[in-house]
This record gives C-alpha cells, sequence and structure tokens, in this order.
C-alpha cells in the first residue's frame, strides 16, 4: 500500500521496539479511536466505477476486498514487520499457511529445497509430501551441522528453510552460517521465528531473507485465534506474496488479526516472564531423580547454549522438554507409558498441543505434534517415547513445579 496515500502513525523515526509494539499501525479512523479500530467488512466500498477500475488494476492503491487488503490486518502485518527489522510483512490465516504461501511463491517444479531435519511436524509434511507432490524436491538435514547444508547444496536449490529453536528439542540453528550458505547457492533462507519471536530473536539482523511465524503462538500469546505471517523486504512481498494471496487467498481475517495486533502490545513483557519462568523449571528438572534429560538452551548443558545466548538475547525462550526416566529394559512402550503418568498427573498444565499461551501447556510430542510422522522419521528428528514438552505460560513456577512432580514423585 503506498505510504503517502495511507500514511503510517507518525512516530518518532528512532521510535523503539517497545514504543512500536504498541503504537505502529494506521493512523486512528475519523472518530480518533486510541485502541486499533476492528474492520469487520468482507468489501470496500469505491466513489465511482472509473476510480474502482483504477484500483482493481492496481493503478491506484485503496482497501479493495479482505482477501488481499484489510486495514485491520494492514495494521498487523505494519506492526509486526516493524518488530522484526523487516521491510514488509504478509499476514496469513495461519502459520501453515505462511509456509505455503512461501512455496507456493518461492518455488516451482524442478526446484529443491534444504529443510532442517527437526522443524514443527506439519512443516516436515508440508514439504516432504505436498510440495513433493508439484514436482519440488526437499533434502532434510541436520538442524545444527551447517556443512550437512553445504553439502546438500545442488544447482536447482532455491531456498533454505530453518527454525530455531525447535520444537520439541529447542536445537539451535546458526542463522548467520545458514544465510551464508544460501546466499552462496543463490537461495532463499526462510526462518520459522514462532519460539522466540521477534521479542527474543530478529533472523533478518543474522541474514534470513524471509521470516515465518505462527501468530497462534506467542504473538496471540494467549491461545485463542489461529493466525501467521511472512515478513521479507517489500520487493519480495509485493513481487511474490501479495499476487499469490490475491489468487489463493489464504487470508488472515480481520477478527483475528486485531486479537493479534493487540498481543503483540504484550509480547516482550510476556517473553521476558515467561522465559524466567521456563529457566527456573528447567534447572528444577535437571535436579530431579526421575528426570533423564532436560532439553532448554537457557541451561549450560545445552548443546548450543553459547550459540543460543548470542542469538536470543541472552534467553532460552519458555519451551522446555525433557525425558522420563524408565526402565532400559521396559523399551519404548515403557518409555510412553511413564510420560503419559506423567501428564496425566498434572492438575494446573493444560494437556493440549499448543504452546505460546499464558496457560503452561503439556504434551507428548511423539503421539500429537510428531504423531503423523513414521517412527523413522520421528527417531531422525530425535523425539523419543519418555519426552514431554512443556510450554511455560504465566503460571507461578512453583505450582507447575508441584504439578510436575505429582507424576515424577509416583513413577
Ligand atoms: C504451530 C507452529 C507452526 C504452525 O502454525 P499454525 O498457526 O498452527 O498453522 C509452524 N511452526 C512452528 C514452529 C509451530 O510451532
Amino acid at each position: 500500500m503506498n505510504d503517502k496515500k495511507i500514511p503510517r502513525v507518525k512516530l518518532p523515526a528512532d521510535a523503539r521496539l517497545d514504543t512500536l509494539a504498541v503504537r505502529e499501525g494506521l493512523p486512528p479512523s475519523a472518530w480518533g479511536e486510541n485502541s486499533e479500530a476492528l474492520f469487520m467488512t468482507s468489501s470496500f466500498v469505491q466513489p465511482d466505477a472509473a476510480t474502482a477500475a483504477a484500483r482493481f488494476a492496481n493503478e491506484e492503491e485503496a482497501f479493495i476486498y479482505s482477501r488481499f487488503t484489510n486495514p485491520t490486518v494492514m495494521m498487523f502485518e505494519r506492526r509486526l514487520a516493524a518488530l522484526e527489522g523487516a521491510q514488509a510483512c504478509i499476514a496469513t490465516s495461519s502459520g501453515m499457511s505462511a509456509i505455503l504461501l512461501l512455496g507456493m511463491g518461492l518455488l516451482k517444479a524442478g526446484d529443491h529445497v534444504i529443510c532442517s531435519r527437526s522443524v514443527f511436524g506439519s512443516t516436515i509434511m508440508l514439504f516432504g509430501r505436498e510440495f513433493a507432490k508439484f514436482g519440488v524436491e526437499t533434502s532434510f538435514v541436520s538442524q545444527t551441522e551447517p556443512d550437512e547444508w553445504q553439502r546438500a547444496v545442488k544447482p536447482n536449490t532455491k531456498l533454505l528453510f530453518a527454525e530455531s529453536p525447535t520444537n520439541p528439542l529447542t536445537e539451535v540453528c546458526d542463522i548467520r552460517a545458514l544465510s551464508v550458505i544460501a546466499e552462496g547457492a543463490g537461495a532463499w533462507l526462510a526462518v520459522d521465528n514462532c519460539f522466540c519471536s521477534p521479542a527474543l530473536q530478529r533472523p533478518i539482523e543474522y541474514g534470513a531473507d524471509i521470516v515465518i511465524h505462527s501468530g497462534t503462538k506467542y504473538l496471540d500469546g494467549q491461545g485463542r485465534v489461529i493466525a501467521g505471517a511472512l515478513c521479507a523486504t517489500e520487493q519480495l512481498v509485493n513481487d511474490k506474496f501479495v499476487p499469490v494471496m490475491r489468487s489463493a487467498g489464504m487470508s488472515l481475517s480481520p477478527f483475528n488479526a486485531w486479537v493479534v495486533l493487540k498481543g503483540l502490545e504484550t509480547l516482550s513483557i510476556r517473553m521476558q516472564a515467561q522465559s524466567a519462568r521456563a529457566l527456573t523449571l528447567a534447572a528444577w528438572l535437571e535436579a530431579q531423580p526421575q528426570v533423564e534429560r532436560v532439553y532448554y538452551p537457557g541451561l549450560k548443558s545445552h548443546p548450543q547454549h553459547e550459540l543460543a545466548m548470542a542469538q536470543q538475547s541472552g534467553s532460552g525462550g519458555a519451551v522446555v522438554s525433557f525425558v522420563v526416566k524408565s526402565p532400559a529394559d521396559g523399551g519404548a512402550a515403557q518409555a510412553r507409558t511413564s510420560a503419559f503418568h506423567v501428564i496425566d498427573q498434572t492438575q494446573v498444565c493444560s494437556i493440549t498441543a499448543n504452546l505460546g499461551d499464558t496457560k503452561t501447556t503439556i504434551t507428548h510430542p511423539a503421539s500429537t505434534s510428531h504423531g503423523r510422522l513414521t517412527e523413522e522419521q520421528r527417531l531422525g528428528a530425535g523425539i523419543t517415547q519418555g519426552m514431554i514438552r512443556v510450554a511455560v505460560g504465566l503460571d507461578d513456577v512453583e505450582d507447575i513445579k508441584a504439578d510436575l512432580l505429582r507424576g515424577l514423585g509416583t513413577l
């Protein structure tokens, strides 16, 4: 949208992130509302037929139809772009549809993608199965070994796709190193920034070309709506993604955009508070005799602790995974029974696969978020039957410790 026609809110050019998080958007309407307006309208009235024709032909910029232009959605896009340090953003109906838009915008039959083996389960399905139907080939490589990405590069490699930290193992990739490989390959680097959000990590600063978001998680932050977004340069958004959005319509509804827009206002303080609680919980879990291993980037025991601290503003994020100890001869079935026991003894944590909520959630990744993968794909991603993921919310962390101890103490 042309900035001259629809100006930004007049903020000082050097306004800082916390200020942008509560104010970046569009000017208020003629009524002067302080809280952003929710424009629940599918279409916009045009002054006359000739103007309508010019606007539909992209000769004049204006709001036309909410599949691709809506003021509330645009406020969310501008605010998220500002937080990510991106020129532009395009909002989508879900995190997965942001990745669908990414693929439809950048790839064609015969192209090759390199993707971390440890990304979100549905992302593996989308690249490995759905895009494969249209002749796009994907190589899955190690999350943590940039050399493997380099070796996977082919002449037709168009896209490198990473997520950091990953779900549920919290493995961290070196975004800067991947961006160097992408540049050498003449490919784009896309990073799914769901787990850190721009409050902790801004992938564009490390050389990523595109940032993917599931707005469903920390951006909303209260588990209310499904939403997604893709941040990139204005040129990429306008040339590659807006045309696909206009034709394919994976649009974010104005209502959901409004919810996530308001969620961004508290993103930073929620991320700080939830990460602090997660660190406390992770350190406590590491000291429990019934816990075999804890995965949390904020712990010194995490293999990429130093990289994570440098890349994530010194924070480990709010997701902690751990493996419950079970008898070595019990095998996978016993490990699963033990994990289910710990989950089922909770009284505070919500048993749900969502994350990024103010309510702490607990889940068994092997049978939920990663349940559609084959056992081989699952083990390739390092997800075992004894593993539990806790997405720490704003509950009192002492209540969460007590909640987990109910099961751990009775194994
Ligand atoms: C949840 C999630 C997605 C998908 O987002 P939806 O909004 O559920 O479609 C993508 N990536 C990561 C890392 C996620 O956690």
